[in-house]
């Protein structure tokens, strides 16, 4: 099948790379042309521009930061849904507001084009693993055109409903992490605080009532998980600017359906405070240095 990919960032460099180890003929193309070169030299495709990418493309799939660069690519008169061959399947997987989602969508079903919004979970490792879940929002039908190709970069593949759904799954996913990674934080700052040793307490914690994602996978605190971020430089991962338009993106939506999401409000605002700190680069788990004392 021959696949166009837009966006080779921390989430889509490594996605298209299994995509072209399972066999698929790839196109891919990001606008930093360091991007492009870093996935060129591990073997991949790269195009002269979108537009060329998606020349007789039967499936496209985009994994761009937010809504601005979705619609920026795909809308439009000069939108790159004019040049998708009609017929061709478009998976965004991008997470972006629901509304552009089904924007894209009804765009693309006047061209002949079908889209599916696919917003995923799992973080980088998940990407480079192949193990990502995808929160799928659209037809039955067009999902299951898209699962052969979703499978080779996931395990878990979701139909959440409609156009727009699989965003609106994502944000409430995402609102819950932002919450329990700032908790996670508190409680490991604390324990450190009193002199525990602080693998043994994610340990503990981890097998104990407190257990969640952040202390399975993803540790806020540098040395306690040689792969996590934190014991990277809190470089890569999933950006706190990233984790920032997430939990904007659910304060809109909870403002527009009038729902009540108080801890999401002020995860919000603690991570715009780290961002404003100059940590907007970094990983979302170094939002742990909001609460950690310092070093005298
Ligand atoms: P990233 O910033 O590392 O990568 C995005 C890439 O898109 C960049 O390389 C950028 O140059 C490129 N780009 C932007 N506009 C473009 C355009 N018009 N044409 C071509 N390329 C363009 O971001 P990421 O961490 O890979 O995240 C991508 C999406 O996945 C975001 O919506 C994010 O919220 C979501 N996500 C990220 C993670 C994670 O752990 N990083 C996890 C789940 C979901």
């Amino acid at each position: 099948m021959k696949i166009a990919f837009i966006g080779l960032g921390n989430m889509g460099g490594p996605m298209a790379l299994n995509l072209q180890k399972a066999g698929h003929t790839l196109s891919a193309f990001d606008l930093s042309a360091e991007a492009c070169r870093k996935f060129a030299a591990e073997g991949l495709a790269v195009a002269a521009s979108a537009a060329a990418a998606v020349e007789g493309a039967e499936v496209v799939i985009s994994m761009l930061p937010a809504s601005a660069h979705v619609e920026g690519l795909y809308l439009g008169g000069d939108g790159l849904l004019q040049k998708i061959p009609a017929g061709a399947l478009v998976i965004d997987s991008s997470t972006i507001a629901a509304a552009t989602s089904r924007k894209l969508a009804e765009a693309g079903a006047a061209r002949g084009v079908a889209v599916i919004d696919a917003p995923v979970s799992g973080g980088t490792g998940g990407a480079i693993a192949g193990t990502l879940t995808f929160m799928v929002g659209g037809s039955e039908a067009d999902l299951e055109r898209a699962r052969p190709v979703l499978e080779k970069m996931g395990a878990n593949i979701f139909h959440a409903g409609a156009a727009g759904a699989g965003q609106t799954v994502k944000i409430c996913n995402n609102m819950l992490l932002g919450i329990l990674m700032i908790g996670t934080s508190e409680a490991i700052a604390l324990g450190v605080a009193n002199g525990l040793d602080p693998k043994v307490l994610s340990e503990i914690m981890r097998r104990s009532s407190g257990g969640n994602w952040a202390l399975e996978k993803y540790n806020p605190l540098p040395g306690v998980m040689e792969n996590a971020p934190a014991s990277k430089g809190y470089a890569g991962g999933f950006g706190t600017d990233l984790m920032l338009k997430d939990l904007g993106l659910a304060q809109e939506n909870a403002a527009a359906v009038r729902a009540s999401t108080p801890l999401g409000g002020l995860a919000r605002n603690l991570y715009a405070a780290h961002s404003l700190g100059g940590h907007g680069a970094l990983d979302f788990s170094s939002v742990i240095k909001l609460v950690q004392a310092r070093a005298a």
